[in-house]
């Protein structure tokens, strides 16, 4: 049986596509593309011809059926997203789940993804961390979710775009305190890459108040909650004096 490759892709410099992943695109039988158009013109740079595959978030379902018939039939597959790494924030996570069901190979061929690329620049704690992606688009979705981001320890990792992203800025400053540290990082690998801190406030302000900064693709890093190791005492003396009176 075939193999099912997961190919990352550049996100934004061409030169940052693996001299493997170039081997691999140009010799498998198909390859899977979210938009086939935007992959055409990728292959085309990279001088590589394979027929191309639309598998998108409508008709993933479909497709992953006659995907697995063509594996178990021998062939070799690729799988790519517009840019980056498939299955983050982009399709292909109901395919490899069948192909796997199916014990069939799913190899991945790794390479950029915007969140880590955006984490090794950030400065901020990175042994752990918490991708949460986009937010919802619509208000009180996003504050909500928010809300009940506000007390995570773990670094939080957000992807944005340039329409939505001085509202998720002002949102950030409400509900997270204009002091909380963060960094917005903008066209990672493009010409007008720029990394901006320091805190929420500072950035929600550099974003508003040049148009230039609300231009193109970001990810925003934002420290954690800090360790509230007081509270936790607290709360444990709590439990503690509730221990003590009921054993008593
Ligand atoms: N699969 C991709 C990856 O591995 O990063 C992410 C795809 S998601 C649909 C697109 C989002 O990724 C953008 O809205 C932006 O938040 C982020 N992104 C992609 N390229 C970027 C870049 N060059 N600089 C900053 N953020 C980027």
């Amino acid at each position: 049986a075939g193999t099912l490759y997961v190919v990352a892709t550049p996100i934004g410099n061409l030169g940052d596509l693996s001299a493997r992943a170039r081997e691999v695109l140009a010799s498998v039988d198909a390859i899977c593309a979210e938009d086939t158009r935007h992959t055409r013109q990728l292959l085309g740079l990279l001088g590589v011809d394979r027929p191309l595959l639309a598998l998108h978030e409508h008709n993933e379902a479909a497709m992953a059926a006659r995907l697995v018939a063509r594996l178990q039939a021998g062939e070799a597959l690729a799988l790519v997203s517009d840019a980056g790494t498939p299955l983050v924030s982009d399709p292909g996570y109901r395919l490899v789940r069948e192909v796997r069901a199916a014990g069939l190979k799913v190899s991945p061929v790794p390479g950029a993804c915007a969140a880590v690329a955006a984490l090794s620049v950030a400065g901020l704690p990175s042994d752990r961390f918490c991708f949460e992606g986009f937010l919802p688009a619509k208000a009180g979705a996003r504050r909500e979710r928010l809300q009940a981001l506000a007390g995570e320890m773990r670094t939080l990792v957000f992807y944005e775009s340039a329409h939505r992203i001085v509202e998720c800025l002002e949102d950030l400053v409400v509900l997270f305190g204009p002091d909380r540290e963060a960094v917005l990082a903008r066209e990672l690998t493009k010409l007008f890459e720029t990394v901006l801190g320091d805190t929420l406030g500072d950035i929600a302000e550099r974003v508003r108040d040049d148009e230039d900064q609300r231009r193109g693709e970001f990810v925003l890093i934002v420290r954690g909650a800090a360790d509230d190791t007081e509270a936790r005492l607290r709360e444990g003396q709590r439990l503690y004096a509730k221990l003590a009176e009921y054993l008593k």
